[in-house]
């Protein structure tokens, strides 16, 4: 069994230890929210969170970037690398963190490999806000985890919107996998929360000939597939990062600039609210320095495509998976090796 270590984001500014959590027993249950709201300030599909004892310290408080989203929560990010750390619920005051800063001692076999099949740290109980996007994001696929059905619910649990039918989920899937291009727009919209970061995506250019790991079959679209590793974890905020993979030449400003890519971009203003933290040499990624969202990863090494972040992709018929413009790749996840949400996981690669 893994047990949780500390609390961290990728860049350390951030650290609490593990005694803040309400529970130390793994895996703690937990929902995953599909809202609005928690795509667009994460950049992740869905956010799912570990309840802690109280606030956490000063120290990693003054490192935050507090956003209220409403008079129900004020959400908190790391101020130098981005990851989305902690809410708090105005309600009751409570204090939550979000998932995937939770770090485990995951060399808790005998011979000091991982316990793949059995590592999970969050068991999600059930699925809520699935209404707010017409697709239901990627919840259609994570209703059987670990042997256990998980419903789904159009809103909150408790009030009274009932829970969605296997129909109506199995209709959630195909939604927009069809839909002409002539319905998605001339282009693909990306907006984080605040709205601070405001991209258009031209259409890609791939044809016959196009090959590369990031060129899908579907030659209209663009090629998406889910991250497991530590680094997009400790940025994000959750194990599971959804990249979609873009040719920078197709990356606009809202006024219609060529966004700018590679070394230089972390010293050039272009997007005022674009923040930047390299996390290694090779290696930019890029949030919202409002509302936290996580929108590119970039590596020096492949400057051909950047991966932007789906959960801030703005689809005209209010898709989540947004499958009018990306291509899911659902035979594999990236860096399945460090997941630590592996029902979770298993249910996107089965279902
Ligand atoms: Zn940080
Ligand atoms: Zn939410
Ligand atoms: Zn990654
Ligand atoms: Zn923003």
């Amino acid at each position: 069994m893994a047990t949780p270590t500390h609390l961290t984001c990728l860049c350390a500014l951030i650290y609490e230890p593990a005694s803040l959590l309400s529970s130390s027993a793994l895996p703690f249950k937990c929902c995953i929210c599909h809202c609005n709201t928690c795509r667009r300030t994460t950049g992740a599909l869905g956010t799912w969170y570990a309840i802690l004892k109280g606030r956490p310290s000063d120290k990693s408080m003054s490192n935050t970037t507090a956003y209220k989203t409403s008079e129900k929560y004020t959400r908190f990010f790391c101020k130098q690398c981005g990851c989305n750390v902690f809410v708090r619920s105005e309600r009751d005051g409570r204090w939550l963190a979000c998932a995937g800063i939770v770090e485990i001692d995951d060399k808790q076999t005998e011979n000091g490999t991982r316990d793949e099949k059995n590592l999970n740290v969050a068991q999600v109980e059930f699925h809520e806000y699935v209404g707010d996007a017409r697709d239901g994001g990627f919840a259609p696929y994570l209703t059987r985890l670990g042997g256990k059905n998980v419903p789904c619910f159009a809103s909150e649990p408790d009030d009274g919107a009932g829970q969605m039918s296997e129909a109506e989920l199995l209709e959630l899937k195909d939604q927009g996998r069809d839909t002409v291009s002539d319905e998605r727009g001339e282009m693909m919209d990306v907006a984080c929360h605040c709205g601070g970061v405001q991209l258009h995506i031209a259409p890609p250019a791939h044809n016959e000939k196009s090959e590369g790991w990031y060129v899908p079959q579907d030659r209209s679209k663009y090629s998406a597939r889910l991250c497991c590793c530590r680094s997009c974890r400790l940025t994000l905020g959750f194990s599971l990062q959804p990249w979609t993979y873009i040719p920078p030449a197709h990356i606009f400003t809202k006024q219609g600039e060529l966004v700018l890519f590679g070394p230089r971009a972390k010293d050039t203003v272009q997007i005022v609210k674009l923040k930047h933290y390299q996390s290694s040499d090779s290696v930019l990624r890029s949030f919202c320095s409002t509302c936290g969202a996580t929108v590119f990863f970039q590596s020096f090494e492949r400057p051909d495509v950047i991966d932007l972040s789906v959960g801030v992709v703005r689809s005209r018929a209010d898709n989540a998976r947004v499958e009018e413009w990306l291509q899911w790749d659902r035979n594999e996840v990236s860096m399945r090796h460090e997941a630590v949400d592996c029902e979770l996981v298993e249910a996107w690669l089965g279902g």
